[in-house]
């Protein structure tokens, strides 16, 4: 149970959590009830989860119409899906990052040549195209989940005014490229860059950019400099310590580099699809691009160190 310590959020904060079937089960959405309303992430764009939202935000006296300001953490659906919808009812500006403001302000329109993109890049990891189809397809379906929504674009160190309080816009690039957190007084909103019970998955989730574990590390140790921060992140309940987490994804990170390095001393060639199945068993649906992602990411990191080499779409150790 968090200590009232941990807890003093809670008068100007409300968590909502909204179901969402498609993937993680349920996102959180946090109502800051400051002098100017504002929504950080919204969940996905379904009837089901507008209701919840709707009934939440009555029950505590906000209706929906009151949201002045919605902050986007991230691109991915789950987490903007809804702030049309939440728009068209309040008028409320939405806010994200530049780096991830196509995807979300033309979403609709540039699905299937992103997932057209996706697609190649998965041939690129080796992974077989029977296998890339029914993620593909997957991802199509899931597309119902989000829809384009006008936003304004963010950048690094950007103030957002709330009131006469103010909204610090921390670009964390890795999750994805546009991935922020946002700092309002010290509660630090972290989307999917922190995570209380595993570790985000870098490499798939923004599969068309290079480099992301390097840039996911130097993200998580900026966050790691915070002190005295109250973290609400993205799914599942409130960080207690921050830089204890951070610490045990650094190592995770490093202790699967090694594993990697292990899979190619033999010398044998192998593709990142390769090495995932021989990392984490069979893969199946969504998890063969998970899966065949966090390794490219780390065998990206790992070209020229350790005895690690690219030869065409394979890598070798020797
Ligand atoms: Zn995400
Ligand atoms: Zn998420």
């Amino acid at each position: 149970m968090p200590n009232q310590q941990s807890k003093r959020h809670e008068e100007r904060v409300l968590k909502i959590t909204i179901p969402n079937p498609y993937f993680e089960q349920s996102n959180n959405v946090y109502l800051i009830k400051d002098e100017e309303l504002a929504l950080i992430d919204t969940g996905i764009d379904t009837d089901e989860a507008f209701d919840v939202l709707n009934k939440a935000l009555a029950q505590a006296g906000f209706p929906i119409k009151g949201i002045k300001k919605i902050f986007i953490t991230h691109k991915h659906p789950d987490h903007f899906g809804m702030a049309s919808r939440i728009q068209s009812e309040s008028g409320a500006e939405v806010y994200i990052h530049r780096d991830d403001w196509e995807d979300v302000a033309r979403f609709t329109e540039r699905r299937d040549e992103v997932l057209e993109k996706y697609a190649q890049t998965m041939l690129r990891w080796g992974v077989p195209k029977g296998a890339v189809d029914p993620v593909i397809e997957l991802l199509k379906e899931g597309s119902v989940i989000a829809r384009s929504v006008k936003a304004q674009m963010l950048a690094d160190g950007q103030a957002v005014p709330l009131g006469r309080q103010k909204i610090i816009v921390i670009h964390t690039p890795g999750h994805t490229q546009g991935s922020v957190c946002f700092r309002y007084k010290n509660t630090l909103f972290t989307g999917d860059h922190l995570l209380p019970d595993y570790t985000p998955n870098i490499g798939a989730t923004d599969a068309l950019m290079s480099d992301m574990l390097k840039k996911y590390i130097q993200s998580l140790l900026k966050i790691r400099e915070l002190d005295g921060i109250e973290v609400l992140p993205g799914h599942g309940e409130q960080i207690s310590n921050h830089k204890a987490l951070i610490d045990s994804i650094i190592q995770h990170h490093e202790e699967r580099k090694r594993a990697i390095v292990k899979i190619l001393s033999d010398g044998i060639p192998r593709s990142a699809y390769q090495i995932a199945l021989e990392l984490f068993g069979s893969l199946d649906s969504y998890h063969v691009m998970l899966g065949a992602g966090e390794v490219h990411a780390h065998l990206e990191d790992l070209e020229g160190r350790c005895g690690v080499r690219r030869l065409g779409n394979n890598y070798i150790a020797a």
